[in-house]
């Protein structure tokens, strides 16, 4: 039960999509993780904050400041 989101990476501009890996606990409440990952278009790390409710993303940002 993995998830796909796009976020505009801090490095280039450019939309990058991060995968999420949602646990079985994201149904039953809300809550918010922290990804890094490796942008598709500058190879440059970058890390995004995904907040999951239900099972479902239902919000991502750029977390700012290494
Ligand atoms: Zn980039």
């Amino acid at each position: 039960m993995d998830d796909v989101v796009t976020v505009d990476c801090p490095s280039c501009g450019e939309p990058t999509a991060v995968g999420v890996s949602l646990g079985e606990e994201a149904e039953r409440a809300s809550r918010r993780i922290s990804i890094e990952a490796d942008c598709d278009v500058c190879c440059r790390p970058l890390r995004v904050l995904v907040t999951i409710r239900r099972g479902s993303v239902v919000q991502a940002e750029v977390a700012s400041g290494w």
